[in-house]
């Protein structure tokens, strides 16, 4: 078994009920939904549940719809519609035919609302919003009924049937499901199940001034849709009862069951569509798929595979208590991919040039260079070689301390796939800065093995002057410079202000002028990168995917550490 595919024994609460239920006879299928509602792009915390509704369709031969939850009109789009969608046929999924809205069955849920208050179930009330939170009662302290609670069926008929025609301004009076002032559980104290909100829909159009909440949309949504499993987050638990209620109260045609699990949380970032909508109104960040985000299509963009997602979503798993993951751990599942799959090249982000002084002028060569040595099938390529250099500034020191084993005056040192080369002669602007290395090459290393056996102790990468291609390179880092961001006041204030490096004048060697957007490759010894949707021959641009370091093991080790530690004391 490779990381690339679903563990076939992948096991969990849920994926237990499920089984269960299909060997009992309870279900002959599995039919499951992903609900997003469009009011925002998807985010890497929403990939657990595709991940999880579609997986568990796709486990059992079953079906799992993607359902536009849209009964918001105020804040939902088209174009979060489309790009929904596009997201998640990226992380690798296929809802088919079963492609749904709520929307189109605003009809059908209008009628059951009609059905409950004909059994006496709901009634109009005429309270504002802010008389209906104060007579809620709290946590400790029942409610108190509002004095419209006993209105008689007909005159709550008849007022619904005219909140429906439009008499009526927005929030001059709700619809409340008829349940119990007095229950534990706040969602039971009478829930509004439908507002008058004169706006727009971006499907139904003005069809509809009156909508269902999400409380009342939803389980007759998964109703209609004959749902076995609805599978949706912790803070639902509490609706449940609400969803159990409306359900066994209503001429539905199924009885889907709602199962709650926790959230995916992440560190250094936040996953609410509310807040990423705030970055990009405000400006802090390029976009909802700038590269920095957390959203699939800035994942996307930056050049992460969508496997990687899957897995870190594998290894996450499954449980019934929020937590945080390090995404240390993200970073290690995309680098476990890109360490098989990508192919290495040269790029050099920060040129220092180096003028062979032995190397004859106007002469060239082309050198082979192995594509990537985790993947023999990858082949090689050739890589040219001229007199004139880039190498990294960082890879020269004038003065040496200790440890540092690269380039240095009087040093010899591998130029990979090439030659040792000895640094003899440092020259510097007026300003006192290194600008030119003047080396020699030996000729019999060439491949970059000495034949009388002596070694050197560093290899640099390198791109020919002649050769280069001249791009920009966007390197990214956290988007928020704490764990936990907005711990302490305003998420806004933790945004890390150095999380874009632009570097212009990169070099590359020619051969990556073939990749485009969505090709991840490794510049050998800097990191993981992909062209930016940005680039073009002319410009190119790349996006650093993520840097060679891992930090995950050390985490995980450290993690480990402190386990064993609480168990001891
Ligand atoms: P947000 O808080 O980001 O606005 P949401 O829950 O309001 O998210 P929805 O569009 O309603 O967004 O979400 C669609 C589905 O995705 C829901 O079933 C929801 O429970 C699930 N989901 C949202 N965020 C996460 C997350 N961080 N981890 C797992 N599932 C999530
Ligand atoms: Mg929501």
């Amino acid at each position: 078994m490779t990381t690339n595919e679903t563990p076939a024994e992948s096991t969990d609460f849920i994926r237990e009920i499920i089984r269960s239920d299909l060997a009992s006879g309870k279900h002959r299928g599995t039919v499951t939904r992903f609900p997003p509602e469009p009011n925002g792009y998807l985010h890497i915390g929403h990939s657990k549940s595709i991940c999880l509704n579609f997986g568990i369709a796709a486990e059992n031969g079953g079906r799992c719809h993607l359902r536009f939850d849209d009964t918001n009109p105020m804040k939902e789009e088209m174009e979060y519609i489309e790009a929904i969608q596009k997201d998640v046929r990226w992380l690798g999924f296929d809802w088919g035919d079963d492609l749904t809205f709520t929307s189109d069955y605003f009809e059908q849920l209008y009628g059951w609302a009609e059905e409950l208050i004909e059994n006496g179930d709901a009634y109009v009330d005429d309270l504002t919003a802010e008389e209906i939170r104060a007579h809620r009662g709290t946590l400790t302290e029942p409610g108190t009924p509002s004095p419209y609670r006993d209105r008689p069926v007909d005159e709550n008929l008849d007022l619904f049937r005219r909140m429906r025609a439009g008499e009526f301004a927005n929030g001059e009076r709700v619809l409340r499901a008829k349940i119990d002032m007095a229950s534990g559980n706040i969602n039971m104290r009478d829930p509004v199940i439908y507002r008058i909100l004169h706006a727009a829909h971006p499907r139904t159009g003005d069809a509809w001034c009156i909508y269902p909440t999400y409380d009342f949309a939803h389980g007759q949504s998964d109703a209609i849709e004959h749902i076995t499993h609805s599978l949706c987050t912790l803070e639902f638990e509490d609706h449940r009862p609400l969803y159990d209620w409306l359900i066994q109260h209503l001429s539905v045609p199924s009885a889907p069951r709602q199962i709650e699990f926790a959230r995916l949380n992440l560190t250094s970032t936040v996953l609410s569509k509310r807040k990423l909508l705030r970055l990009v109104q405000e400006g802090h960040v390029d976009g909802w798929d700038d590269p920095r985000m957390p959203t699939l299509s800035g994942i996307r963009r930056r050049g992460v595979p969508p496997m990687a997602i899957r897995n870190l979503i594998d290894r996450v798993g499954l449980a019934k208590r929020d937590s945080v993951v390090d995404y240390a751990l993200f970073e290690h599942c995309i680098r476990e991919i890109l360490n098989r799959d990508a192919e290495r090249r040269m790029a050099v982000l920060n040129p220092l040039k180096v003028v062979i002084t032995n190397y004859p002028e106007g002469e060239s060569e082309e050198l082979d260079a192995v594509n990537n040595p985790e993947d023999p099938s990858a082949g090689s390529r050739k890589v040219p070689f001229g007199r004139e250099l880039y190498i990294e500034s960082d890879d020269f020191m004038e003065d040496p301390p200790k440890k540092f084993f690269r380039l240095a005056p009087g040093r010899e040192v591998r130029l990979r796939y090439a030659y040792f080369v000895t640094c003899n002669e440092v020259v510097k602007n007026a300003a006192g800065e290194v600008v030119e290395l003047r080396c020699t090459y030996d000729p019999a290393t060439r491949g970059g093995d000495a034949p009388d056996g002596r070694k050197v102790k560093a290899t640099l990468h390198w791109v020919s002057a002649a050769d280069a291609l001249d791009a920009e390179v966007r390197l990214y880092g956290h988007l928020f410079e704490v764990e936990n961001p907005g711990a302490d006041g305003d998420f806004v204030d933790d945004l890390n202000p150095e999380s874009l490096e632009i570097r212009s004048h990169c070099k590359l060697e020619p051969s990556l002028a073939g990749f485009g957007p969505g090709e991840q490759v490794q510049f050998e010894r800097l990191g993981y990168f992909a062209p930016d949707q940005d680039s073009t021959a002319e410009k190119p641009v790349f996006n650093r995917i993520v840097t060679l370091r891992d930090t995950w093991d050390r985490i995980r080790k450290q993690q480990a550490n402190q386990a064993q530690e609480g168990k001891r004391g």
